[in-house]
């Protein structure tokens, strides 16, 4: 390329970084003066939105109209208006990380192609390990979701318990354990893995959330009786709808009496092992053998940020390493990622954790864990204290579950979504259907959470023909 082109080409990526400047501000304007975006009905979004790709390409005005439109009606996730998943806020060092790892654009497989970036995936995975208590044997690996990780977990200990699984398929009727309470993930990864979703056993929660022991124990001991293998528990920490967790340490001698995989699936709260206050809710981790959790979830990055970590490295090894000449030409295993990754081309997930991580610390980290805490128990208080409001989630949960004055929560919930006053879902436990409030945002401050219910309160209170059966019923 000549001196002239080279220049061009940066000139025009400095014009691109200007243009996304200007987007992200106006943006950011807009969202501080409406936190929920415009409601678009799914029906009516080809209408409402210019998402047509035609032949002729569009003039670089009418290009940038189209996009800063789409940007503007799109779900605003980083505001104190969005509690409807286990994810939300914007953390601007994560985001720093993340906007670098796109300019970057390095592939996490070698050494040769991400350099030092390997380097910062692999101090993110022995921290994890040392605070976990594990040794140098222990190591671990980044995958697009927890959904994913969870698989890897599976695919691990499917082949832990037959190694010769990986060559000849499975042989025997393998059977896995999870809480009913657990992550659609784990019948998922049963279909893929060749455990199959009939081998799925859902063991009973007991009244808070908790997998209940003894029904595992015998439901073990029933598919030994009629000729099955169990493999594996899958634990949760931080279950889907109340944010239980799993009684971890009591399940490894179980464990040891089977000869069972142990995973904890932490996708959602398993950042617990950050904070001092709160790590007593995963006592007894280090005996698992896996460990997976999010840090697009508690931690705030961007999506998606996952993690797993496997106490005997060996594992992992044996279940994803598969020899590429033409990719593993230079450098150790250790610095080769690709060999223990269920991809081959992988996106630098870790630098925007790195980021964030390197600039607070892990005494930062732990401020962001215990401030969510805070903020659902602001939540309980107003709960408790408003005679409008039942209550069904506990203590040490980030999942604050209510109903307000008896309104079915799924009509609540449906109405300020359909009104762009509020995102935030509906879950249910047994028999009771519940507002799922998660309070997941380290961002938010306390008034945040009491804004939430005042938000819902006067609407409710100026829409009561909307509600009129449930609020006549109840009165
Ligand atoms: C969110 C979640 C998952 C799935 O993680 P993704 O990154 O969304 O695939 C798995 N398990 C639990 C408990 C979760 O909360």
């Amino acid at each position: 390329m000549g001196v002239k082109q080279l220049k061009k080409k940066f000139l025009r990526m400095k014009n691109t970084i200007d243009k996304f400047q200007k987007i992200v501000k106006e943006l950011l304007d807009d969202e501080g003066a409406k936190p929920m975006a415009q409601f678009i009905a799914s029906e009516n979004l080809y209408s409402e939105v210019d998402l047509a790709l035609t032949k002729n390409g569009l003039s670089e005005e009418k290009f940038e109209a189209a996009l800063k439109d789409l940007v503007f009606k799109t779900p605003r996730t980083a505001t104190n208006a969005f509690f409807n998943q286990l994810f939300g806020g914007r953390n601007e060092t994560a985001v720093l990380g993340d906007l670098l790892a796109v300019i970057l654009n390095n592939s996490m497989y070698t050494y040769k192609a991400a350099g030092p970036q390997v380097g910062v995936e692999k101090v993110i995975l022995r921290e994890v390990c040392n605070i976990l208590g594990w040794d140098k044997s222990s190591d671990g690996t980044f995958a697009p979701g927890g959904s994913l990780t969870n698989f890897m977990s599976m695919v691990m200990a499917r082949d832990a318990a037959d190694k010769s699984t990986p060559h000849s398929g499975v042989t025997q009727k393998m059977t896995v354990y999870t809480s009913m309470e657990s992550h659609y993930s784990i019948p998922k990864n049963a279909a893929f893995s060749g455990v199959g979703r009939d081998q799925v056993r859902y063991v009973p929660s007991d009244v808070v959330g908790r997998m209940d022991l003894n029904a595992l124990e015998a439901m073990i001991e029933e598919d030994i009786e009629n000729g099955y293998k169990p493999i594996m528990v899958n634990l949760t920490a931080g279950t889907t709808v109340l944010g239980a967790f799993d009684p971890v340490g009591e399940v490894r001698a179980i464990g040891d009496k089977y000869g069972l995989w142990l995973h904890l699936d932490g996708a959602y709260c398993g950042s617990v092992i950050f904070s001092q206050k709160y790590k007593h809710l995963v006592d007894g981790i280090s005996h698992v053998d896996s460990f997976s959790f999010n840090a697009h979830k508690m931690i705030g990055t961007p999506l998606s940020c996952s993690i797993i970590v496997v106490k005997d490295k060996r594992n992992l090894n044996s279940s994803f390493s598969n020899d590429a000449s033409y990719l593993y030409q230079t450098d150790h295993d250790e610095f080769n990622l690709g060999k223990t990754s269920l991809q081959c081309g992988r996106r630098n997930d870790a630098l925007k954790f790195w980021a964030l991580w390197k600039s607070v610390g892990t005494d930062g980290l732990e401020k962001i864990v215990d401030h969510q805490f805070d903020l659902a128990d602001v939540a309980r208080e107003y709960i408790r204290s408003n005679d409008s409001y039942e209550l069904y989630s506990y203590d040490e949960s980030i999942s604050i579950c209510f109903n307000y004055k008896g309104i079915p929560a799924r009509d609540i919930c449906t109405l300020l979504y359909e009104h762009s006053e509020l995102l935030v879902g509906y879950g249910s436990y047994e028999n009771d259907e519940f507002i799922r409030l998660v309070t997941i945002n380290a961002q938010n401050s306390k008034q945040d959470i009491l804004d939430f219910f005042k938000t819902m309160e006067s609407f409710v209170a100026s829409n009561t023909h909307l509600f009129a059966p449930a609020l006549t019923e109840k009165s």
